[in-house]
């Protein structure tokens, strides 16, 4: 068989026997940034401080690779556990990034005809995964301000009975906090499990993880990603012990590798410097914030996460004005009605924000 036999035949065999839906899908594309700052994919721009590469260096060292990881992954447990206060009395997870976790729990609930109910614009993987798992999506527009429409997300609740909520707290793509009450009030009217997504916990002021052993159908969701670690793609649920028994049950055997639990173990052992990261961060972003709302024509949203969200006259121009300086940042315009002429960067180091600014208010000219 040519090469060009081979296709005809493999796309014949496709369209007969790939689902539909996902045939319509298209693979996640991620762009490429060697040579650019990197300001689209909300990763910490600091390097980890020479003493905990110094940690990370020997724990991999002598991490045995010709082995299987340790499949429950305790150390890395126990090190998440006492960095974040985590009581024996609650189940914990860990995930080959948030995303692996989000496809567990999707897939768990996915009994047929079950819906899946989430603000939008939020957090691209929820819908997808709906799809990949056959679950009927439930999207609710978000008020034009990106704060919740309360009203809205209850009626649906009413309506469609979703067996699973997910809320990214703060919200990704558009930075804010939802209201503390409203989420309460969607955990309590909601009949299945709520995912409160914190991937950005360390760049906000609120969480619900001190908050779960008031509700049994509360996951609290959280990454190591956005706090220095995408790299090593880390991710964690924290629930009713219950509900992780469950999902442990989809669990790949080795779902986090050797390498991974070996530098989590060794970066935990002093969580000093993710804290003192995050609040440069924070401080950085106020910055850059206030910088972007002077410009003439650019609204600035507000934001708890390591990322700013503007709307500008033509985010379009902006997006390719940034790209030709080598600054790449997400152009959010035509995801969503919601997002019309938005950008999203994230918070880089002072002098990538230096250089950002300059372009910006160069584009402005
Ligand atoms: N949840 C939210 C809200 C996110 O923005 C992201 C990353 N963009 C993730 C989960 C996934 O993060 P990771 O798989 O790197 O843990």
């Amino acid at each position: 068989m040519n090469d060009r036999a081979q296709g005809v035949a493999a796309a014949e065999l496709i369209a007969a026997l790939v689902r539909p839906e996902i045939r319509s899908l298209s693979a996640y594309a991620i762009p490429r940034g060697e040579g650019m700052i990197k300001l689209d994919a909300m990763e910490n721009p600091y390097a980890l401080p020479d003493a905990a590469w110094a940690r990370v260096a020997s724990a991999l060292a002598q991490t045995p690779i010709n082995r299987y990881p340790d499949g429950g992954a305790d150390a890395v447990r126990g090190a998440l556990r006492s960095a974040l206060g985590i009581p024996a009395s609650l189940g914990l997870l860990v995930g080959n990034g948030s995303d692996e976790l989000i496809q567990i729990i999707t897939a768990t609930l996915a009994r047929p005809g079950a819906a899946m109910l989430a603000p939008e614009p939020s957090f691209v993987m929820y819908r997808r995964n709906a799809v990949y798992s056959g679950m009927r999506f439930v999207g609710v527009p978000l008020a034009a301000d990106f704060s919740l429409d309360a009203p809205a997300m209850l009626g649906a609740i009413e309506r469609e009975r979703p067996a699973l909520v997910y809320l990214a707290y703060p919200n990704n793509p558009t930075g804010n906090l939802f209201a503390a009450g409203e989420v309460e009030a969607i955990i309590r009217a909601a009949p299945g499990l709520v995912v409160v997504d914190e991937a950005y916990y360390a760049f906000a002021d609120a969480s619900f993880l001190p908050r779960l052993p008031e509700f049994a159908n509360l996951l609290v969701l959280r990454t190591m990603s956005k706090v220095g670690m995408a790299g090593l793609r880390l991710g964690y649920a924290v629930a009713a012990p219950e509900w992780i028994a469950e999902f442990d049950k989809l669990r790949q055997p080795y779902n986090v590798n050797a390498l991974t639990q070996a530098a989590v173990v060794a970066l935990l052992a002093d969580t000093a410097w993710i804290e003192d990261q995050a609040r440069a961060i924070r401080a950085e972003r106020a910055r850059v914030a206030a910088a972007l709302a002077r410009l003439p024509g650019a609204t600035v949203f507000p934001t708890q996460t390591n990322f700013v969200v503007l709307r500008v006259a033509d985010a379009t121009r902006w997006f390719e004005g940034l790209k030709a300086r080598r600054i790449l940042v997400k152009n959010l315009h035509g995801w969503h009605p919601l997002l019309e002429q938005c950008l999203r960067i994230t918070v880089g180091t002072p002098k990538e924000n230096d250089l950002l600014l300059a372009a910006c208010a160069e584009l402005c000219r």
